[in-house]
């Protein structure tokens, strides 16, 4: 038994929260609400080629060679400014901001940071499946705290401070959250600091949706309130230019932004130069706001399809609405489960992929909701999507 010699943490018996989460079906007509890809139509294809090739062009050799672990100049120095008109840090420096292998790797490099075996942290109920998979790794202690219409539930969760002040980290998607699609108000993101400065606590801001609104004004982050360093703020690049490239960033205090670059050269040793030389030459030569307002336009459109497919195939259902972001979340009749579901008609009867609710759950606890993304499927898909998601409902209340 090969797995008797694997690290506690791998968890063998275990089912990788991540692994199968997409489930590949090969029926022609297979609809995909499950992953929270970009539609690729959009991608900036003749002017990212181009890019890359000024940047072999302009290094020669040197392009293939190894290169700073901080990535290139330009590109952070462009990630400097973005953080004080973007990101509202008006003394932002660039001791302050580390580049890091997709937003994926600076959650995982914060949970290293952070994370003894059995450490008490807090997150949102529900969150973003990757990040509780990479929290997973370091076996925490986790708290919950629900969410409500405007953010997580933050009466609730200085009950949770109260009685366990040993929580050491919060995880928080507060833009068009993952998988809810709920922004958190600007009240609570200041309240939240209040409690982080109180009961002794880091935040994890985690935004990749930030820029993606289709609906109303941009809220300053929760990091814009930091008064003691507590927030590190994580980007990246995946969803509003290519996720190919793996190019994520954050903002933190230097002395956190020291020991997570520790950290991260025993992973990989730098960042990819040529996916971040190339992202650099099209920051200097292409207007990454007037592609993001183009990403905008048809992503609104998309979401629209979608609540107007839901209105006439599941009218009366409760549905999340979102300003922006990816997602809408679906919550079923208690006692549905969702995941059994999937795999015994969504899957194999209507061709039909979504995410069930209990791979958002730290403890995997609450099975009657989904997650159902509408920037990857096309309109048609939509449509049909919704449909069929009706029949599966319908197929299941006759059982
Ligand atoms: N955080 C959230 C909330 C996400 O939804 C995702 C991707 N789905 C990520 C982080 C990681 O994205 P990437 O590593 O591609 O930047």
């Amino acid at each position: 038994m090969l797995e008797n010699l694997f690290a506690s943490r791998v968890k063998p018996d275990e089912k990788s929260r991540l692994v199968g989460l997409f489930p590949e079906t090969h029926y022609l007509d297979n609809i995909s609400f499950g992953g929270g890809a970009p539609e690729e139509k959009l991608f900036p294809v003749e002017e990212l080629k181009e890019a890359y090739q000024v940047a072999v062009k302009r290094q020669g050799a040197h392009a293939f060679q190894y290169h700073d672990i901080r990535g290139p100049e330009y590109l952070r120095q462009f990630l400097v400014e973005r953080a004080k008109t973007l990101v509202g840090i008006p003394e932002v420096t660039d001791d302050e901001i580390m580049l890091t292998a997709g937003g994926q790797q600076g959650i995982e490099l914060v949970a290293k940071l952070l994370l003894n075996k059995g450490d008490a942290m807090a997150v949102e109920a529900p969150t973003y499946v990757g990040a509780l998979a990479a929290f997973d790794t370091f076996e925490p202690t986790y708290f919950n705290v629900s969410m409500e219409d405007d953010g997580a539930d933050l009466t609730q969760f200085e009950l949770l401070l109260k009685a366990h002040p040993e929580i050491k980290l919060f995880y928080t998607v507060p833009d068009f959250h993952n998988p809810t699609g709920i922004t958190m108000s600007v009240a609570k993101r200041k309240r939240l600091v209040e409690l982080a400065n109180k009961y002794d606590f880091i935040i994890l801001e985690d935004t990749p949706y930030r820029d993606l609104r289709y609906v109303g004004k941009s809220l300053p982050s929760v990091k814009s309130f930091d008064t003691e360093g507590r927030v590190i703020f994580l980007s990246s690049f995946s969803k509003i230019l290519t996720p190919a490239f793996r190019l994520g960033w954050l903002v933190a205090d230097p002395v956190v932004v020291q020991a997570l670059t520790k950290l991260k050269l025993t992973e990989d040793l730098e960042v990819p130069y040529l996916p971040s030389a190339t992202i650099e030459y099209y920051l200097q030569n292409n207007d990454l706001d007037e592609h993001i307002q183009s990403l905008r336009a048809l992503y609104q459109t998309k979401m629209e399809a979608m609540m107007a497919a839901i209105d006439r195939y599941l009218p009366g259902i409760k549905v999340s609405h979102p300003e922006g972001g990816f997602f809408l979340w679906l919550e079923l009749d208690q006692g549905i489960d969702t995941t059994k579901l999937l795999w015994e008609n969504a899957v194999p009867e209507q061709h039909l992929v979504y995410v069930p609710s209990e791979s958002f759950y730290a403890h995997r606890d609450r099975k009657n909701g989904m997650r159902i993304n509408f920037t990857g499927p096309t309109y048609e898909q939509i449509d049909d999507g919704v449909k069929r998601l009706s029949k599966m409902l319908v197929e299941n209340s006759r059982q």
